[in-house]
């Protein structure tokens, strides 16, 4: 069995511009856990993954951030994804002119993995995911679907096999088959590579095909609440206005009810 990690946010504050979005995070997940960060729309969901993987225009002012004993603030984006951290974004990038397999492969070089059954691995995982083999050979995201991008997603996740994964709303833009492979996906990869996740969203249904060990509630950049599956239910009732927050209802519809993605 793979050895037990420790993905360790503490006291993490950060900025952008000059407005403070977060303030004050901490958060342990160790391998094979899965916790939900939840929160209405702007609450600092996405700013909380583009500050883990180390994005560009987002200032941290206090606070740190440990893969084990690797200190990740300290590192670019490529050297914390070597580190073992993984982010499916809200928006994945679209990159012309370079295909999944040439991306994969270059991670994989820079890395020093033996890339010798890549191929024969990104055939099985897109088999298993049902990510159409004919868009092996196009461009990475370039004008794939909402749901093939998630798929793309976890091939890359399956054959990169990080220790950590932040999914960041995951469930946008999904159909339930889509999000009901995608969850399945994730959680074997729980199961047997002992993978931790960070499921980020607003949305309880992602945590019905996805249950998590914890759940927290970020609010205004802070946890308002922490607690276990439970916690995820009572919010599906109520909604965020127990911590003061009044959601746009042009916004809190899901975007899956009005077919706007
Ligand atoms: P969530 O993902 O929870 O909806 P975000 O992390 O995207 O929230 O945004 C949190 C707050 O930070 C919002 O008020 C948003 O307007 C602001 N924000 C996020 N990214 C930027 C940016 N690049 N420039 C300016 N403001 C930003
Ligand atoms: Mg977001």
């Amino acid at each position: 069995m793979s050895r037990q990690h420790v993905l360790r946010i503490e006291n993490l504050h950060a900025s952008v511009g000059h407005k403070e979005i977060l303030r004050g995070i901490d958060l342990q997940l160790k391998s094979g856990e899965v916790h939900a960060v939840m929160g209405p729309n702007g609450s600092g969901k996405s700013t909380l993954s583009h500050v883990l993987m180390g994005k560009p225009g987002y200032e941290v002012t206090r606070g740190s951030i440990f893969l084990d004993d690797t200190d990740l603030l300290a590192l670019p984006v490529w050297e914390r994804a070597q580190a073992g951290l993984f982010l499916v974004s809200q928006y994945p990038i679209e990159v012309p002119g370079v295909s999944l397999e040439e991306a994969l492969r270059a991670a994989f070089d820079t890395t020093g993995l033996d890339a010798s059954e890549l191929h024969q691995r990104i055939l099985a995982e897109s088999d298993g995911i049902r990510f159409p083999l004919a868009l092996l050979g196009r461009s990475l995201n370039v004008d794939f679907s909402g749901g093939e991008k998630k798929r793309n997603e976890m091939v890359q996740l399956a054959v990169l096999k990080p220790k950590f994964a932040v999914l960041d709303e995951i469930d946008s833009g999904l159909d339930i088959d889509a999000l009901r492979d995608v969850s399945k996906r994730v959680e074997v990869a729980t199961n047997n590579d002992r993978l931790g996740v960070l499921a980020i969203t607003h949305y309880s249904r992602l945590l019905k095909e996805l249950r998590p060990d914890r759940v927290h509630v970020l609010v205004r950049g802070e946890i308002a609440a922490s607690g276990g599956p439970d916690l995820a239910e009572q919010l599906e009732k109520t909604g965020y206005a127990e911590y003061g927050v009044v959601e746009d209802p042009g916004k809190a519809v899901p975007s899956g009810i009005l077919g706007l993605h």
